[in-house]
């Protein structure tokens, strides 16, 4: 077989068998296959589609790219959790602990920034100190002794994702329901837990456009996750909008601790509440997830994990030198905060990456005062920007501003958990 009879067998819109997959992917972990050509491999799958045994063939070839974690040393069901990207999406970092507070043994691996989404370890390493690389026994112990650890898959873990995640998120490739469908359950299938609750988001900072093609995502993740006999759950939520009050990493750790201490924007908590309520179920854990957070237990077990992680709290977050405060141009009700153009401005402030190698701005990002369905007059702040300098912020403003949609009527927070998805069907919320 050769590379560009494949890529080409792809771009002319054929299916591939498993061992054309196969041959591909572990020419690229090898480096026989070059990025330029996985990328042109990658840019066809987007235009062209997989059909459910292609997207079942890759995700076997990735798990079989690397190691599988083996948690039999962790007692009762490991429940992990993962979400599709978003754009102020730190529901990890309060369904993680609160789920773990609840009971549910939480083994949780997680990605960096991808595209103009933030990653949760990025988020977490903006805690001075903190590691995401935990060797498997730290990590397996951590989960045994606290019930909860976030870390990076190891290198040995799936790496042909590894390499596509990284080379997908500069090349524009990463939109395609088989290459996230992949991506994500090849990840969860090797971190080893025996459930998962998937969060697929839709709108417009989300990789699925609309709720039809989040749901067609949830079905198929749900399918490979069952199919390796792995409990899978799916919420399809909303992303239309910035999820909470802050977009950036240690901005969002900021806004997990105070959620976890019962002051959480209403939308997020109530995702929160939903994620950890399914963990529970599939861990056959009863608890009453709302009186676990108002007890203040879930943020006890976020900093616990903190600590475990080697993070010091007490030294404090990154804070940017510069902050300014974008107004409103007109009085009326927010409509929309186009989530996409705030997750890209945040890019471009440094909160995630542009080249692979780009190393991320702990501090930059934004701080959201007025929310969807708010009120403002002129001159009221929309955002604060957080940034390195005058210049980034001067870079961004224009478009930020732009992103508040300010209509003079009325405006209602629209629904944010729209379906759920197991493996006998969709049930969409009323
Ligand atoms: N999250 C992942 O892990 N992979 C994707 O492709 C998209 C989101």
């Amino acid at each position: 077989m050769n590379p560009l009879e494949v890529i080409g067998r792809k771009r002319d819109g054929h299916e591939h068998s498993t061992d054309e997959i196969r041959f591909l992917l572990d020419g690229y972990v090898r480096g026989d296959i070059a990025d330029y050509q996985m990328a042109a491999w990658l840019m066809a799958v987007c235009i062209r589609g997989m059909t459910a045994e292609e997207t079942l063939a890759l995700t076997q070839a990735m798990v079989a790219s690397g190691e599988v974690l083996d948690l039999s040393a962790i007692p009762g069901v490991k429940v992990d959790k993962h979400s599709t990207g978003g754009v102020g999406d730190k529901v990890t970092l309060i369904a993680g602990p609160l789920a773990a507070a609840c009971g549910v043994k939480v083994p949780k691996l997680s990605g960096r920034a991808l595209a103009h989404t933030g990653g949760t370890l990025d988020k977490l390493e903006s805690v001075p100190g903190l590691t995401v690389e935990l060797e498997p026994e730290r990590f397996i112990k951590q989960v045994r002794e606290i019930g909860l650890a976030v870390g990076a898959q190891s290198p040995r873990m799936v790496p042909a994702d590894k390499l596509l995640y990284a080379l997908r998120d500069v090349t524009a490739t990463v939109p395609s329901i088989p290459l996230i469908a992949s991506s994500v359950m090849s990840k969860k299938i090797a971190a080893g837990a025996d459930a998962i609750v998937l969060d697929v988001k839709f709108g417009r900072g989300a990789f699925m456009p609309d709720v039809a093609s989040a749901e067609v995502l949830a079905k198929e993740m749900v399918t490979l996750g069952e199919g390796a006999r792995r409990h899978t759950v799916a919420l399809v939520t909303a992303m239309d909008n910035p999820l909470g009050r802050s977009v950036g990493n240690a901005l969002e750790v900021q806004e997990a601790l105070d959620a976890l201490s019962g002051e959480g924007d209403e939308e997020l908590l109530e995702v929160c509440v939903r994620v950890t309520r399914e963990m529970c179920d599939l861990a056959g854990v009863k608890a009453d997830v709302e009186k676990v957070l108002r007890s203040g237990a879930g943020r006890e077990k976020f900093e616990q994990m903190l600590a475990a992680q080697g993070g010091h709290l007490e030294r404090g977050l990154p804070v940017s030198p510069v902050q300014k405060t974008i107004t409103a141009e007109s009085d009326g009700h927010v409509e929309s905060v186009d989530a996409l153009e705030v997750g890209l401005s945040a890019i471009e402030l440094g909160a995630g990456r542009i080249r692979k190698e780009d190393k991320v701005d702990p501090a930059a990002g934004f701080v959201i005062a007025a929310q969807v369905g708010g009120k403002v007059r002129k001159g009221d702040p929309l955002v604060v920007v957080h940034a390195r300098s005058e210049d980034l912020i001067d870079r961004v403003a224009t478009r930020v501003r732009n992103a508040w949609r300010i209509v003079d009527r009325d405006v209602k927070r629209p629904p944010h958990v729209l379906a759920r998805v197991d493996k006998n069907g969709v049930s969409r919320a009323d």
